[in-house]
């Protein structure tokens, strides 16, 4: 018989967890077996996937740190980095923007907050949203970005996993090594201090891609505990009222990852979207399960270098920053659930609101972290431009679960398509030298 591959034991479990959870949901639903016990099945499974995704958390640091520092020290100087760094981030942002302007459409179009029952929506607010703290004013989440990028204490950032102030840092010494590296060439005497530091980043990113191998090897486990969490925990009661909603979300997710980013992997990268998909598979597979797309990062990484091979000192920078600030998925999200909120409460958005919606839909996706429901608490944002209540974000919750598995996936193929398009535009490596 055939060995099944990794990507085949995580769809495998996947379909198992529903096959479990879904039938196991609907059975409480309808008083066949007691809520609580199918809640405690849903939260053993939630407890398992929580397992695998620490396991996935614990690399994340050392692998960003190890894998800047060596990709920066291979690039050779500022300027190229600089180039590569502004590629990537105009590819971020007219992606995000494609992406809110599909769903914004859709959501015109489909209307699915036109007429629909506030009583029913505000019944099915029993979730609570996870404690993350989130501004309303845009200008000052902007400026807290660019603030907190620069780490008071980098050891400190890196305790708390703060990615944008290890990105920062990471960035600096990398590009202070190689300055090192070439200012002290010729030092018979002894080693040279920025050679044996590139060795030693090198070396220890290696050891981080194994153990990223190792904890792999366990995502179908994860996965299944996950997807248990998610068909018997949520199930598909929520439909009833947020059906519409929820379609409208997932044909904006699908549009953008099916049709919208194949076709500029496609056109500016010039290779199969199709291969690359499949190449990414089980990365893709796990963003779908855990809703993280944080956690997801040492298998995103893992995935571009060993089966798309996308080389490390593109995929090293652009992956990373990826995780942290493009978030097509949430973007889109964030923009439609906004204005069916909007069309919920009966207001009528103009052109000029809906042009706030989808500004400050782009910089909630930003600054929303790669955990789960993070893009949902961002929401409060886009709510507050508006003048809507912040509170509505209660409204949509119920569904958010399994929304917010398909927006990660989407975020991390989005980041994915960057890596092979900024790699084709990318400079090529040289020698190295300071700057
Ligand atoms: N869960 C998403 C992610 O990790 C963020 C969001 O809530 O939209 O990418």
């Amino acid at each position: 018989m055939k060995k099944l591959k990794l990507h085949h034991w995580i769809l495998l479990s996947m379909a198992l967890g529903a096959a479990i959870g879904l039938p196991l949901n609907w059975a409480a639903g309808q008083g066949h077996v007691s809520e609580g016990t199918v809640r405690d099945l849903a939260k053993v499974g939630n407890e398992l996937g929580g397992l695998f995704l620490r396991l996935l958390q614990m690399l994340v640091v050392p692998l960003i740190v190890s894998s800047l520092v060596t990709g920066v020290t291979g690039m050779g100087n500022l300027k190229r980095l600089g180039r590569l760094g502004g590629r990537t981030l105009l590819y971020y942002m007219v992606t995000s923007l494609l992406a809110i302007l599909t769903g914004m459409a859709l959501v015109n179009l489909i209307q699915p907050g036109v007429g629909a029952d506030l009583d029913l929506l505000q019944s099915g607010v029993a979730e609570s949203l996870p404690k993350v703290a989130a501004k309303s004013d845009v200008l000052e989440i902007l400026w807290d970005q660019i603030v907190n990028m620069i780490p008071k204490n980098p050891l400190r950032a890196a305790s708390e996993g703060d990615m944008l102030p290890i990105i920062f840092f990471s960035l600096l010494l990398g590009v202070f090594i190689s300055v090192v590296e070439h200012a002290s060439p010729h030092a018979p005497d002894k080693r040279n201090p920025g050679l044996v530091l590139r060795e030693f980043f090198a070396s220890l990113f290696d050891v981080m891609m194994r153990m990223t191998l190792w904890v792999v090897a366990l995502a179908p486990f994860g996965v299944f505990g996950f997807m248990l969490f998610a068909a018997a925990g949520h199930g598909f009661a929520a439909f009833e009222a947020l059906g519409l909603y929820a379609l409208t979300v997932a044909l904006g997710l699908l549009i953008h990852a099916t049709v919208t980013l194949p076709l500029l992997v496609k056109v500016l990268a010039r290779r199969s979207p199709l291969e690359l998909a499949k190449a990414m598979s089980p990365a893709l597979l796990t963003a779908f399960s855990t809703a993280s797309s944080n956690g997801t990062l040492p298998l995103t990484m893992q995935c571009i270098e060993q089966r798309a091979h996308v080389p490390q000192r593109v995929s090293s920078f652009v992956l990373p920053l990826g995780a942290t600030i493009n978030m097509d998925g949430t973007a889109l999200y964030e923009a439609v659930a906004v204005l069916f909120i909007a069309q919920v409460y009966g207001m009528d958005l103009g052109l000029g609101q809906q042009a706030i919606v989808a500004i400050t839909a782009l910089i909630a996706s930003v600054g929303a972290a790669g955990i789960p429901h993070a893009g949902t608490v961002m929401m409060v944002v886009v709510l507050a431009a508006v003048g809507l209540p912040t509170t509505a974000v209660g409204l949509i919750l119920a569904v958010d679960r399994i929304l917010d598995m398909c927006r990660t996936a989407v975020n991390v193929w989005s980041d994915t398509t960057a890596a092979v398009v900024v790699e084709r535009y990318a400079p090529e490596p040289a020698e190295p030298v300071t700057s």
